[in-house]
């Protein structure tokens, strides 16, 4: 997993994964002593990871995990950038953002189906159900942003998505995620109003700088439905590009005059914000996509940013609520065989769920494979264990050849405390509160998961959120079963409970109908 994440990273040789500076180990040398500790640890050893470093090999027991990691974890009054930047500068730290410090990245693939949903509940709740003849804009191509015009392209919408960088829009083209991609703005509006007069689901790049882009956009009486961004906001010294630079100079003046560097790209900022708002006045749904521009725009003086919404709060909260988010499987084989054995065995396993079911037979049709087979498929409370005791049966028959890791976003029901994004506006007020993940990580650790790690960082930039991952390898066998109903009990479980806790009605009612003990609810 390690190895196939690095594989997939956007800038494999820097172990760069995504999001701008996302690393899945502190450097070359680390990786290999990481890979071969990995190599010779024992069944009952667990390794111990420092963000990105091995620091040491203890023994514990057959049934705890094989790896635990801690990532870019700083103390409270000290978690901003600077205090990092010098901590990484003299080798102590690496941004471990989501999934690429612990190892679960498996490239857009990853993010589609988590995009295709917000899209769906946008659909759902604001278009009928379908995006059909709607025009969807955002910015970004990058290993996230990269999902965005195929999952809006599968909801019926034509996307638009303006990006700085011309190879990021080629790599898109060529992984099949991007239809085409053109400098001029004239023919981006040529090829929505072609794409609409024909009813065709499109997708295409605009290769400019969304600052510039979306305010040209606006002036010219374009009209999307739908306007969000996934540039890397959160980080104005490695993501986000300033306008009035071209590329080249942008990439000079941030290795000459990095504090100047950041001053402009928060301008920036602030200008691409205010085109949103225009957006949003004018009738767009506008959300803001987790990448914290809404904070940056604040921070450039912007007081109306807070305006825009979250998606979380605006399309997920009900799936969180019933313990429901985006799980990820990797077949450990590398046959692409064994991803279709596990897609036939969930349509027939999922038959009452068509939001399952739909997805996976749209996935096996149109998302292209990357790296190791892997398939994501959203699953509630009580669905995880259902897929995870199907698919450690397919195991132990060997109708799948070797054992399957299963993991999931950190963006999920009991995760995350991330109060601009997953826990943005939590019904009680809690929304700060890190102790949840925290708990998650604990109690998957209690139950034997196999790999458990807390980042600090991750998409809201230093500050902004603790999380929580974890892997689970399903490898047939009947002790391999009783993790399975363990660690995909308690993962999803506290989500739930951290939901139920916060007043939400739906999750009270889970927990009522279900195994879930909660002292103070169930008295
Ligand atoms: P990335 O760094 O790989 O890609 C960002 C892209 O934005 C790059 O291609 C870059 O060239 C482009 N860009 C930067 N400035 C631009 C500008 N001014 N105009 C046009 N294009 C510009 O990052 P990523 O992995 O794609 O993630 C993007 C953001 O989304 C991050 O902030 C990340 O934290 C967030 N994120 C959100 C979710 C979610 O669930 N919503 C998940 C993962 C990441």
């Amino acid at each position: 997993m390690l190895e196939n994440t690095v594989e997939n990273g956007e800038r494999p040789a820097e172990l760069i994964i995504y999001a701008a500076s996302g690393q899945a180990a502190r450097n070359w040398e680390c990786f290999h002593r990481i890979v071969a500790a990995l190599r010779v640890l024992r069944e009952d050893e667990t390794l111990a990871v420092q963000s990105g470093k091995p620091v040491a090999v203890f023994r514990t027991t057959t049934t705890s995990p094989r790896v635990v990691i801690a990532n870019t974890n700083l103390v409270g009054q000290w978690a901003n950038w600077e205090t990092f930047r010098d901590l990484k500068d003299r080798g102590l730290m690496m941004y471990g953002q989501y999934t690429a410090g612990d190892w679960q990245y498996i490239g857009q693939q990853g993010i589609i189906q988590s995009t295709y949903e917000t899209l769906a509940a946008c659909a759902r709740e604001r278009f009928d159900g379908t995006l059909d003849g709607r025009v969807f804009l955002s910015s970004g191509l990058g290993a996230m942003g990269g999902a965005q015009p195929l999952a809006a392209k599968l909801l019926g919408a034509v996307a638009v998505i303006v990006e700085v960088d011309e190879r990021r829009a080629q790599r898109r083209i060529e992984s099949g995620y991007l239809d085409v991609k053109t400098s001029s703005l004239e023919a981006a509006l040529h090829h929505v109003s072609t794409a609409l007069a024909a009813g065709e689901a499109s997708s295409i790049a605009l290769i400019a700088n969304a600052a510039d882009a979306l305010p040209e956009l606006r002036s010219r009486g374009f009209s999307p439905d739908i306007v969000t961004d996934q540039t890397s906001a959160h980080d104005t010294r490695n993501g986000y590009v300033p306008n009035q630079y071209t590329l080249e100079e942008a990439q000079a003046l941030r290795e000459t005059e990095p504090a100047e560097y950041e001053r402009q790209a928060l301008r920036a900022i602030r200008e691409h914000v205010e085109a949103l708002l225009e957006f949003k006045a004018s009738g767009a749904v506008v959300f803001e996509y987790g990448n914290a521009i809404r904070q940056q725009a604040e921070r450039a003086g912007l007081g109306d940013a807070g305006n825009i919404d979250g998606f979380v709060q605006l399309f997920i909260r009900p799936s969180f609520c019933i313990g429901r988010g985006p799980c990820r499987w990797v077949a450990l084989s590398g046959e692409p065989d064994d991803i279709t054995a596990i897609d036939e065995a969930v349509i027939h396993e999922f038959a009452d769920d068509s939001s399952v079911t739909s997805w996976i037979q749209t996935a096996m049709r149109h998302v292209p494979q990357q790296g190791l087979p892997a398939r994501t498929s959203w699953f509630d409370y009580r669905q995880r264990v259902r897929f995870g005791t199907l698919v450690n049966r397919l195991v132990a028959e060997g109708l799948v050849k070797a054992p399957v890791a299963m993991t999931r976003d950190h963006l999920d029901s009991g995760a995350v405390a991330q109060p601009t994004r997953e826990t943005e506006g939590m019904l009680d007020g809690s929304d700060a509160v890190a102790d949840w993940p925290i708990l998650n990580a604990l109690l998957n650790t209690s139950a034997g998961a196999d790999l458990v790690a807390v980042h600090q960082g991750g998409g809201s930039g230093m500050g902004g959120s603790i999380s929580a991952g974890v892997t689970l390898i399903i490898d047939g066998t009947d002790e391999g079963q009783g993790r399975v109903e363990r660690v995909l009990r308690t993962d999803p479980g506290i989500g739930v409970v951290r939901h139920a806790d916060a007043g939400y009605e739906t999750s009270r009612e889970l927990v009522r109908s279900t195994d879930l003990a909660v002292p103070h609810l169930t008295g």
